[in-house]
């Protein structure tokens, strides 16, 4: 088994309320900590830790994480960008943080927590989950990767092999697990019926090496890829951020040539592309905790979801490249943009989904497309 990073986790808040019940999480991560130097603490008040991180510091602990109840939802439609093509996406929300620190993370600005938290109460989260997908005449795409990353805790707390063997009996519904590390080994012998689609954030190592710190290689995330599609799992990527910069167009096409050396493409559900992003605040929280950050020196312009973006004439660039070479590899791929206008979608696709419904569509059409040539 993997173990998180070398410099994480030191302290794991306990709320003690999940102790009346005999509960799985608490159990996997009382496991961990056995055998490591994290040290437990159990507590009575969530909100009472929150506070007292809040005032020793303005960003964030990466190495503490206070284990406790969510009581509100679980499931929420992915909330989109006004103005944007969206492809109608579902959020499991079963924490939020993470023990990463990609130099562009949205969470620095969009946190008003100081600490990574996970939700511990997984029956409560898997009952509202079956209640709101079951029986219904549309197929959930839902995913965990949101406001975390879907596998970074899995060696602690092991939540995504009991999310994977929940999926296998919700017919209507495909669970997505995003992340940029390399721990798959533990589901590689799961029952998962390819109900799960396991997908990796991808960028060039020159990137992942300045500014996606603590996450895997290119290398690792693409071996773990192969792993998962050699155990039947579908297997998506995400091109996304995609950073602008002087070598973008051979590091990028360098990275594509890598992922299909590897990756069988025809049981790829999906390639996503979308270009660095940010809203109003983030760029100030970047260049205080990054001194040399680049990121944010390029000039950008404001959206209709106020966010900024890279000029339309670089984005299109970009995009159209990257089409280029995705297409030259197995020109029956589905790839979609994320996050885009729909200027953007009309210039690259020469199409505009009419809602997100339509798009959705073609998710659907291409999970078909996998589980047919399966059974051949
Ligand atoms: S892996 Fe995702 S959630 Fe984690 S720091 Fe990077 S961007 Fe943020």
């Amino acid at each position: 088994m993997y173990n998180v990073p070398e410099y994480s986790i030191k302290t794991i808040f306990i709320d003690k309320s999940l102790l009346l019940e005999k509960n799985l999480i608490v159990q996997n991560a009382l496991e961990y900590a056995n055998h490591t130097k994290i040290n437990i603490e159990y507590i009575s008040n969530p909100k009472e830790v929150f506070n007292s991180f809040l005032k020793e510091t303005e960003i964030f602990k990466k190495d503490i994480i206070l284990l406790c109840k969510n009581k509100g939802k679980f499931l929420s439609s992915c909330p989109g960008s006004d103005g944007m093509v969206c492809c109608q996406y579902f959020v499991i929300n079963l924490g939020i943080g993470c023990i990463y620190d990609c130099h562009y993370c949205y969470l620095q600005n969009f946190m008003n927590q100081p600490i990574i938290t996970v939700f511990g109460n997984i029956e409560d989260a898997l009952h509202e989950i079956k209640s709101k997908i079951l029986n219904k005449k549309f197929h959930f795409r839902v995913g965990t990767g949101e406001y975390s990353d879907s596998l970074a805790l899995d060696p602690i707390f092991k939540i995504s092999p009991i999310l994977i063997n929940f999926f296998t009996d919700i017919p209507n519904a495909t669970l997505e697990l995003k992340t940029k590390s390399s721990f798959v080994d533990h589901l590689l012998d799961l029952p998962h019926h390819s109900k799960t689609v396991i997908s990796w954030s991808l960028n060039p190592q020159n990137i992942i090496k300045e500014i996606e710190t603590y996450t895997a290689s290119l290398e690792e995330r693409i071996l773990s890829a192969r792993k998962a599609q050699e155990a039947g799992y579908k297997i998506g990527f995400h091109l996304d951020p995609i950073i602008y910069h002087e070598d973008w167009e051979k590091s990028y096409k360098e990275l594509l040539d890598l992922v299909f050396d590897h990756i069988n493409p025809e049981r790829i559900a999906w390639i996503s592309l979308g270009t660095f992003r940010y809203s109003p605040g983030q760029k100030e929280i970047m260049q205080k905790r990054f001194i040399n950050d680049d990121l944010t020196k390029k000039e950008m312009i404001i959206g209709s979801d106020g966010k900024f973006r890279y000029y339309k004439y670089i984005r299109y660039e970009i995009y159209s490249k990257l089409k280029e070479y995705i297409q030259k590899k197995d020109p029956k791929l589905f790839f979609y943009l994320c996050m885009e206008t729909q200027y953007m979608w009309d210039k690259i696709f020469h199409f505009i989904p009419k809602s997100s419904k339509n798009l959705d569509m073609y998710f659907q059409k291409r999970l078909q497309y996998i589980d047919s040539i399966a059974k051949v």
